[in-house]
């Protein structure tokens, strides 16, 4: 089959599916074979990019590894640049309502006694009333729902291999399947498969900090409110985030160690191990969380690193997101730059061809991926030092904090100007 028969009955099943889309509204007044996209994981990239793909006229299949959207995992932010991304993909009120509303982010020295509670903004750099924080589950629903009638998903499924000797991309597909794109796009995650395939195994890429940490949720059993409690030992901490009154609480345990812990990556029995063996004499609420590490089904683990890459691209496949550029938690920015790199991803291919559209994303974006990568030094690293000295160092930072958070926000956060939007015509 050639490519343009292919574009064409790629459209006709797409417009089956979706009568009444953009896409079909789009279909109807097109002329030239629209350019065809493959997206790999429909994280908060995955998504956001496919929505501008489609705006811009590209056919977008997205192909996600788990059987459903993924939810779980800690709040994450929406600030600067970003803001602005979600507010021309027509979500930002909706995200507005999910907007966690946190009051207080208080510390505990390691027998338990507080060590200072602050406004959370006074830590992250983040401005009252402009900044978001949401539940990482209500962004990927929201920009899911943007584009899912629209574009092509398919769950359960994953790229086996790319084969970009011919005129577009050959893919075949774990399940069985083959299929050409004028694109391949990897939005999957810091342990890409997509750039394994592309540019080699992970550890040429991965800066790791030296933290590995896990994520859950458990009863909220303990009172708590819209607020962050913080236990610190030295290399270690642990911390329960309501993010209301009634619902369950994220817990968090994070730990340092000077190896990744690449065994354990895929092996939640491991990962599980790690955590009871690193927190067994830990005090406060730590067994109580261990215990319930122990059942719960939504365990995410990580090693706390960054993906630092000369280049994003490779021929017709780029990457997008944590997939070429993860910051870490520790900047707080993971989900910012996700969503700022799609956007300018799309619009750098809006009316160039890849090889055009793939530098000018490069050229555009890798500054404001620099300055926020390069907060790793800042803020939530400073919260987790590894030494008692350290630790009391950072406890008398933060007795004198100022109650009252600085309210213009990290200048990294919206270090770049975003393109105006202009729709194919
Ligand atoms: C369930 C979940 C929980 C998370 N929790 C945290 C957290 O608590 N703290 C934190 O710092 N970061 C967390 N992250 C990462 C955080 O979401 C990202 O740093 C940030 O949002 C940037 O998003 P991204 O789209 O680049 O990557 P991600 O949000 O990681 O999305 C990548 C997507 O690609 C999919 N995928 C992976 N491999 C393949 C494959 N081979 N083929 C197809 N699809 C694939 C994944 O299932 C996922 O849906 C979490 C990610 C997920 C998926």
């Amino acid at each position: 089959m050639t490519r343009t028969e292919q574009t064409e009955s790629q459209s006709v099943h797409r417009t089956g599916r979706q009568t009444g889309g953009q896409a079909g509204r789009q279909a109807a007044f097109r002329t030239a074979p629209r350019r065809t996209v493959l997206i790999s994981g429909a994280g908060v990239a995955g998504s956001a990019l496919a929505f501008w793909l489609n705006r811009y006229g590209f056919a977008v299949t997205v192909v996600e590894k788990a059987p459903a959207l993924r939810a779980g995992g800690y709040p994450i932010d929406v600030r600067g640049t970003a803001l602005e991304v979600v507010r021309r993909m027509g979500i930002l009120p909706r995200l507005r309502e999910a907007h966690i509303d946190l009051r207080r982010l208080t510390f505990l020295e390691g027998d338990g006694r507080e060590v200072a509670s602050v406004h959370p903004h006074s830590v992250t750099g983040g401005v009252e009333g402009r900044d978001l924080e949401v539940r990482r589950g209500d962004l990927s629903d929201a920009l899911y729902a943007a584009v899912r009638d629209d574009v092509e998903f398919l769950f359960g499924d994953s790229v086996d291999t790319l084969d970009q000797r011919g005129h577009g991309v050959d893919v075949t597909f774990r399940g069985g399947d083959r299929r050409t794109y004028d694109v391949v796009v990897g939005a999957d995650g810091s342990h890409s498969r997509t750039r394994e395939l592309l540019f080699g195994p992970e550890d040429r890429f991965h800066r790791y900090l030296g933290y590995r940490f896990a994520v859950f949720t458990l009863p909220n059993t303990f009172g708590l409110s819209l607020e962050t409690v913080m236990w610190n030992a030295p290399g270690k901490a642990a911390a329960l985030y309501a993010v209301g009154d009634q619902d369950d609480v994220h817990a968090f345990l994070n730990y340092a160690h000077p190896e990744p812990p690449s065994d354990a990556f895929g092996d939640p029995r491991a990962q599980r191990a790690l955590m009871a063996g690193e927190f067994a004499d830990a005090g406060w609420e730590v067994p109580g969380l261990l215990a319930a590490l122990r059942e719960a089904e939504d365990v995410f683990f990580d090693a706390v690193s960054q993906i630092r890459m000369p280049r994003w691209s490779s021929g017709r496949v780029a990457l997008v997101g944590d997939a070429a550029y993860a910051p870490s938690f520790l900047t707080g920015q993971g989900t910012s730059l996700a969503l700022v790199g799609a956007y300018m991803l799309a619009a750098s291919l809006a009316d160039r061809d890849h090889i055009a559209g793939f530098a000018a994303y490069e050229h555009r974006t890798r500054e404001f991926v620099t300055v926020n990568q390069d907060l790793v030094g800042e803020g939530g690293a400073a919260l987790f030092p590894t030494t008692a000295r350290a630790l009391e160092q950072r406890n008398d930072r933060l007795r004198n904090l100022s109650a009252v958070p600085s309210g213009s926000g990290r200048p990294a956060h919206s270090a770049l100007t975003l393109p105006e939007f202009t729709p194919v015509p």
